[in-house]
């Protein structure tokens, strides 16, 4: 039978948006000793706006849009969103796409009008060598924004570069969780300057940046190898491993659906905050029981 105190508790929790799917998991919240965030669509709204098109070779901007939006039609990740919103905005048309593949945790690969085009991330092309020095990237790069490119018959034609908002919760939660001796710790796909710059404006105590889809429940693991209880919070399916190999594995509620069923708890407002409020609950609830 379950205890009385942690129906009760659980039923106070569904009333406050946190969704407990796994009791265990929620007893062990009450230990937990560094949270590790999501950066997009945790941390960040997830929602990213064009900011900057560079011309890296010949082709012009429009075109390099038109190209990048046509592909990233195929995918929906909020960089595509944010690119195909973009192009529709200006008014720009598509091309066809006549085949495409979602390169998870790097980009989309296709072809269009006869040419292999890929839209990738800064990792992406330095693991091809096709990675080159450029005063404008950097400077977007520097300014925290996420980069990412356009390859056409393997050749770089250009940059696009996109920004996100930091959620204003999530500034609070970090400093509640310090309050608490809690540690927080980012991890993210995204380039190593963009990680730096949030886990700077955040207070964070550290960022593992550029980190694959597979890698992301490695660094949950190296954390609890380290002798800690780990909480995951996240949102995206790459954060589906990670969320079951943490302690206690939280759930964005507006994430994806692969990311709610791999999680332990559930945080229905989207509120980062809402993980101290489940912390504080577990420990309330458990220490009645002893
Ligand atoms: P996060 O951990 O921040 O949720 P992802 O693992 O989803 O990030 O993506 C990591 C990186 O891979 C992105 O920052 C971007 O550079 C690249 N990427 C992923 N999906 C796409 C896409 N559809 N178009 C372009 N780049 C992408
Ligand atoms: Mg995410």
């Amino acid at each position: 039978a379950v205890p009385l105190v942690v129906s009760v508790s659980t039923s106070i929790s569904a009333k406050k948006g946190i969704l407990i799917r796994n009791r265990e998991a929620f007893e062990r919240a009450k230990d937990v000793q560094v949270v590790v965030f999501d950066k997009t669509g945790t941390l960040t709204e997830g929602k990213f706006e064009v900011t900057d098109i560079i011309a890296l070779d010949e082709l012009g901007e429009e075109e390099i849009l038109k190209y990048a939006a046509t592909l990233e039609s195929q995918s929906n990740h909020p960089i595509a969103q944010g690119i195909v919103e973009k192009a529709e905005e200006l008014g720009f048309g598509t091309y066809e796409v006549s085949e495409s593949k979602v390169l998870p945790g790097k980009g989309v690969q296709g072809v269009i009008n006869g040419k292999e085009v890929l839209v990738v991330s800064p990792g992406f092309l330095k693991e091809k060598g096709l990675w080159g020095e450029d005063e404008r990237v950097n400077k977007v790069l520097e300014q925290g924004k996420t980069v990412v490119f356009l390859v056409l018959d393997g050749k770089l034609v250009g940059a696009i570069a996109l920004a996100d908002k930091i959620r204003p919760e999530s500034r609070e939660a970090v400093e509640k969780l310090h309050e608490m001796g809690i540690k927080a710790y980012m991890l993210t796909g995204d380039n190593a300057k963009v990680a730096k710059w949030v886990a700077e404006e955040l207070r964070l105590d550290g960022f593992f940046a550029e980190v694959l889809p597979h890698q992301k429940s490695e660094k949950v693991k190296e954390l609890q190898e380290q002798g800690y209880t780990v909480a995951m919070v996240g949102d995206g399916i790459n954060d589906a491993p990670a969320l079951i190999q943490a302690d206690v594995g939280i759930a964005i509620g507006a994430g994806t659906d692969v990311a709610i069923e791999s999680a332990d708890i559930i945080l229905v407002k989207n509120d980062p905050r809402d993980v101290i409020t489940g912390i504080h609950l577990a420990k309330a609830t458990y220490r009645k029981m002893v």
